[in-house]
């Protein structure tokens, strides 16, 4: 199962850079098994991480984008999206001289309140996503899609998370403040479920990482989400460790390979369930 990192800043404080410390130890690590993983970068924190970033390419990771400014795409509507992926890409290309191919949308928001995403993503020049979260949940995710990777309408390969659960009720237990809170013998049948399934992904946070950071609450955050943002940070490393792979394949490879694209399933919006709330959880 490949790793996946979206780098994003969780300080909220300008120029604080906790999100650059908080990762190094997994950077540390990725380099010293050899692994490889991919980064789901905001585009605006390019400029100030830009080193680790140019650094990422030669030793075999990929870059993704993470929205240029990490909103909502329901909250940026389509004008906005179309915007945030083109200053993104050629924020996240101008640094590194790479092609950027793939873009993972903020908090799962790929949702049946954004019909239109998909078409402005292969607009932007991406050719896969990884933006869909294929279940019930409260802020985002398609119930209806399907829980492998899959090829929206107009050819766009999307790589959704990986979920464990029963019906339209599952959620993503591989990944983020799940990974880090759930007992590891979940995790565990979990893990060996998604790991047969190419194209299969974990995901975690810079914050997950940030063992040092003192407790706050965290702005748009009640006392109890953020004390569940902060909790078992330092069991984070090792759980990813544990459930990825340091040579899956990368999800920008697969999505050029005619004959994996050609096998996957097409899904569309059509009937699927909008989303009620957007709490950032
Ligand atoms: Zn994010």
């Amino acid at each position: 199962m490949l790793i996946t990192i979206d780098i994003e800043d969780h300080s909220g404080l300008d120029g604080e850079k906790r999100f650059a410390r908080a990762i190094e130890p997994l950077l540390e690590s990725l380099h010293s098994n050899q692994w490889t993983a991919t980064f789901f970068v905001v585009g605006s924190l390019a400029r100030i991480w830009q080193s680790e970033l140019r650094n990422l390419p030669s030793s075999g990771h990929e870059i993704g984008l993470h929205g240029y400014s990490h909103r909502f795409l329901e909250e940026l509507g389509p004008a906005g999206v179309r915007e945030d992926l083109r200053r993104g890409r050629e924020a996240l290309e101008d640094i590194t001289g790479t092609e950027i191919s793939g873009y993972r949308a903020p908090y799962f928001g790929l949702t049946a309140n954004t019909p239109w995403a998909p078409d402005l993503i292969l607009d932007a020049g991406f050719t896969y996503s990884s933006s869909v979260l294929p279940a019930w949940n409260p802020q985002a995710g398609i119930s209806s899609a399907p829980r492998r990777p899959f090829r929206w309408k107009n050819g766009l390969v999307e790589f959704p998370s990986p979920v464990f659960g029963i019906g339209p009720i599952a959620i993503p237990v591989l990944g983020g403040a799940y990974l880090r809170l759930l007992p590891g013998s979940l995790v565990k049948i979990a893990a060996s479920r998604a790991r047969n399934q190419i194209g299969s992904w974990t995901y975690a946070h810079p914050y997950d990482f940030d063992v040092n950071e003192p407790f706050r609450c965290y702005q748009g955050q009640t006392w109890l989400s953020s004390r569940l943002l902060f909790a078992r940070r330092r069991h984070m490393l090792s759980r990813v460790l544990g459930v990825g792979t340091g040579s899956a394949p990368k999800l920008a490879d697969l999505a050029s390979d005619a004959e994996f694209v050609n096998g996957l399933e097409s899904f569309d919006l059509r009937g699927a369930r909008p989303v009620a709330g957007r709490r950032r959880l």
